[in-house]
């Protein structure tokens, strides 16, 4: 018998596994795949290893977590990169200075950079929402642009509604830089696993006293769960109560793969479409992972609502209504599952990048291997 079951072997579900072996527990890793890694599964497929679930580019600024992947896998240095076409032109993003000069006149350009400078005084980006809100009418007039031409279409296409409807802090995941930096993020460590997140994965689920069972019914794990039983569940919150609430709502997404048109491929790794195209962004693989076939392989994203039992839930949606609901099950929980613990972008119901779900999952991971310890002494 297992001291802890884990429900899925996701980033999540591997890393607080492991950190639970480590501390002495035996552990049962139940998979509905018949691979690891969840949406970071990265397969070769004809020389060209592709992302299937969307594109995964790892960036923290945690020694913490660097340290301990680092155990797992070796890097090679990658920073990624985004273009996005607006009025015929191809412009960086993050919107920034660069994108003004590549928009505008020389001389209107020289105006609007020192608005954006000004906007930002001693720090080097601000939010569109800063700008959009500020009391100074040329910064707020410079926000309703870059927002009508990066945010507000692409926002809508994404969530399927408004900004407005969704919390401030998913636009403000992508700021707006009063400097001529490219790159779409600035973390301390940008650089991705030499032979990918599954192989990673599975090196992290690698130990004595870790069970991995592949291939489960997604529903498996009620057979093998009691009041009693100390379990980690990596699957979405709602589910785990037969959405007894409702069900909370997630995005999802289809990836449409197609082979570019010219044979240099896109002009960035990948390439936004802040307007009216139906695809939210295209991302071209060889231009970013190995092996590479050099063949501009592209996968285009075309959002939609998450339907259960049939789609993909990548997204949470972060909105009042919705975090109302998730306090709900919380609470749920709390009270009639203590020894469970939800963990995860769907456990948690929390737009996690892959470094903050692997943080999140290393600190519940000692947590727990306390709390079991108390228990068995
Ligand atoms: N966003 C946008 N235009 C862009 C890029 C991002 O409107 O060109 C908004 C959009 O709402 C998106 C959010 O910013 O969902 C966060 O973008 P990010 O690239 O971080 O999304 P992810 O890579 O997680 O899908």
């Amino acid at each position: 018998m297992a001291d802890w079951l884990v429900v899925g072997a996701g980033l999540s579900g591997a890393v607080v596994a492991r950190k639970l072996a480590e501390a002495g527990n035996k552990v049962t890793v139940l998979e509905k795949n018949s691979f690891v890694g969840g949406n970071t599964y990265d397969p070769v497929v004809d020389g060209q290893r592709v992302h299937l679930h969307g594109p995964h580019i790892f960036h923290t600024n945690s020694e913490t977590v660097i340290e301990f992947l680092s155990q797992f896998t070796e890097w090679y240095d990658y920073e990624h990169r985004v273009l996005a076409k607006i009025n015929g032109k191809y412009v960086p993003i993050p919107f920034n200075l660069t994108s003004i000069d590549r928009l505008f006149s020389a001389k209107k350009a020289q105006m609007l950079k020192s608005v954006l400078q000004g906007a930002v005084g001693t720090k080097s980006e601000t939010t569109i929402h800063r700008l959009l809100n500020s009391d100074n009418s040329q910064e707020a007039k410079l926000g309703k642009f870059i927002y009508k031409k990066v945010f507000r279409d692409y926002t809508r296409k994404q969530w399927g509604s408004s900004a407005s409807e969704i919390s401030n802090s998913v636009l403000d995941r992508v700021p707006v830089r009063a400097n001529h930096d490219n790159r779409y993020f600035t973390d301390k460590f940008q650089m991705m696993p030499v032979n990918g997140f599954e192989a990673m994965v599975k090196k992290i689920l690698e130990h004595s006293k870790i069970d991995l069972l592949l291939d489960v019914p997604s529903d498996e794990y009620k057979k093998q769960l009691s009041k009693e039983k100390f379990c980690v569940f990596t699957g979405p919150v709602d589910e785990f109560f037969r959405h007894c609430y409702g069900p909370l709502p997630y995005r999802s997404l289809d990836f449409v793969l197609k082979n570019a048109k010219r044979k240099s491929g896109l002009p960035s790794t990948t390439v936004n479409f802040p307007n009216k195209s139906k695809f939210t962004r295209v991302t071209q693989f060889s231009k970013f992972l190995m092996p590479s076939t050099s063949q501009p392989t592209m996968a285009f994203e075309l959002p939609k609502d998450h339907v259960q039992g049939q789609t993909v839930p990548y997204y949470p949606i972060p909105t009042n209504e919705n975090h109302e609901l998730l306090k709900r099950y919380q609470e749920k929980a709390e009270t009639e599952f203590p020894n469970v613990h939800f963990l995860g972008r769907l456990g948690e119901y929390k737009y996690w990048n892959m470094d903050q779900a692997v943080a999140r999952a290393l600190t519940l991971g000692a947590q727990l291997a306390e709390i079991r310890n108390e228990s068995c002494k």
